[in-house]
């Protein structure tokens, strides 16, 4: 049976206001920015990575070891290892670089420069600077479009406690570096006041697992008592200099301590009444509307609200993938619309709590922006308790137009080398590339009706929850 989930209350101004944003969205490109487009290879890799998924999956793991390789006749070598398999159909400009006879070769070293160059500007593209200095600018351009940041570190696995320190010291010295460099911004009415009420010019997010070398769903309360201690100086420090912290989800394993170690600690007599703070919950997770429910119940009794960044979930390959290899039922949703329609039901959840909760909703859909400023107007939810957010080169051409309406909208920064990194530009790439994703359909230019329209899902019993697994990959970025 075919179940249409969405109440119709909110359809009509969520297709007035999906509409509008959409129509900027694909606002026809200047003659010369895509004549631009068509010279640049970054775009041309995206644009391959799509057409075809066997070099999808070789273009991808090609990037991903492309930082581990030292020379470019490495490069040249693995591009042709990766890219030359009989599976992989190559376009025809691709095919004439790697069509050299050895890496050492003057056609191969062109070849390794230019795909390792179009890599690293690709990269440029979701990553906001290689270090404080460049992202503070990267902020500080952000600021000059009316928009607000959070900034994350990007990190290798943390796997010694030296490592969690130091994930620690940078962030402390992250916060003091741009509070520091915020006394010298002009204000923004916008992004830096709501009904009144002064919000903090810097805000960082951090994943809890980087802040203890043995965290471990396994081991409940060594974790917790090693994480809440880095998060205490974290939060007192970030108090001192007026800024913001969100909170991060990472992988379903995590999901649960997480939100114990953050709910125990934001009770604490210390922490109790801050509002400036966040906590994200995953809306492809089955139990997320749960979760949800459960944060709005706890916010009553703890008397203060905290920031509920709303998202769909950045590990879904990676969460499918483990469960079915351990035979374990699926935590996350195995149909999109399954997700986009939870991702509503959380909106309406959330923005109806608006007194108990400040709601962040993250996208790049242009509907489920759209459904969120539906319910809140509707609802005439005050601005301090509802903000829109989006990844860094991710949403420009929607964030511009949420600005324009008015609306307060925050830019996720990561910041950091290129290296560390890698593994959050493939998971954009991904992300990006995917049938299913909806920058990619929009950039198809699929019919306004079907980019709008709403999720519609086959009716099927929720799945039991699979146990917890120690061994996660992490700090992976998301
Ligand atoms: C400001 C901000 C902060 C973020 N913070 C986090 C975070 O802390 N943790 C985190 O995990 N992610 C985070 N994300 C990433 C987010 O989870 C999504 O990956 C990303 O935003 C893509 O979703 P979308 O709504 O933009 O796009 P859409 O194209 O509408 O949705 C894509 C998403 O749908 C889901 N999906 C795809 N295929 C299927 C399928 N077959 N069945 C079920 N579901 C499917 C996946 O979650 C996928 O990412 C953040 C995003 C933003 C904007």
């Amino acid at each position: 049976m075919v179940l249409q989930v969405q109440s119709s209350t909110y359809e009509a101004k969520t297709q007035e206001i999906a509409k509008q944003l959409l129509a900027v969205t694909q606002e026809n490109r200047s003659f010369f920015a895509s004549l631009r487009d068509q010279m640049r290879w970054d775009d041309k890799l995206l644009a391959w990575a799509m057409s075809n998924p066997g070099l999808r999956v070789q273009l991808f793991r090609f990037i991903d070891t492309l930082p581990a390789l030292q020379s470019k006749s490495e490069i040249a070598a693995h591009l042709q290892e990766y890219l030359g398999e009989e599976s992989v159909e190559l376009p025809p400009a691709l095919k004439g670089m790697l069509n050299f006879a050895n890496p050492d070769s003057i056609p191969g070293q062109v070849a390794a420069t230019t795909v390792g160059t179009a890599v690293e500007t690709l990269a440029h593209k979701y990553i906001a600077g290689e270090n404080i200095k460049q992202v503070i600018k990267t902020v500080e351009r952000l600021r000059k479009e009316k928009m607000a940041f959070t900034i994350d570190l990007l990190g290798e696995a943390v796997i010694t406690e030296a490592e969690a320190q130091s994930y620690l010291e940078r962030y402390l010295e992250l916060m003091q570096q741009l509070v520091e460099a915020s006394k010298n911004w002009a204000a923004v009415p916008t992004i830096d006041e709501a009904d009144g009420e002064k919000l903090p010019k810097v805000q960082v997010s951090v994943k809890l697992t980087a802040f203890y070398s043995q965290f471990d769903p396994l081991d409940a309360k060594g974790s917790e008592e090693k994480v809440s201690d880095r998060i205490r100086t974290l939060l007192r420090r970030a108090k001192e200099l007026g800024a913001a912290v969100h909170f991060d989800m990472e992988q379903y394993a995590y999901k649960d301590i997480t939100l114990s170690i953050l709910k125990k600690l934001l009770l604490e007599e210390e922490f109790r009444q801050r509002t400036d703070i966040g906590i994200t919950i995953q809306a492809y997770l089955r139990d997320s509307e749960q979760d949800a429910k459960d944060i709005i119940s706890w916010l009553k009794q703890r008397s203060y609200p905290l920031t509920i960044r709303l998202v769909k979930g950045a590990y879904w390959d990676q969460e499918t993938i483990k469960a079915a290899q351990k035979h374990w039922p699926q935590p996350v949703y195995n149909d999109k619309a399954a997700t986009d329609a939870n991702f509503e039901a959380i909106t309406q959840l959330l923005l109806e709590n608006h007194q108990y909760v400040y709601s962040a909703i993250g996208s790049h859909n242009v509907r489920s922006h759209a459904r969120a400023i539906a319910i809140a107007e509707s609802l005439n939810v005050p601005r301090r308790r509802f903000e829109l957010q989006v990844l860094y080169g991710m949403g420009d051409k929607v964030a511009k137009a949420l600005v324009d309406k008015g609306y307060r909208v925050r830019v996720y920064c990561p910041y950091g080398e290129l290296l560390p990194g890698m593994a959050y530009l493939i998971r954009r790439l991904l992300e990006n590339t995917a049938n299913s994703s909806f920058l990619r359909q929009n950039l198809e230019n699929r019919p306004v009706e079907e980019l709008l329209a709403p999720p519609i899902l086959k009716q099927s019993p929720p799945l039991p929850l699979p146990p917890l697994s120690p061994s996660l990959p992490r700090r992976d970025g998301y």
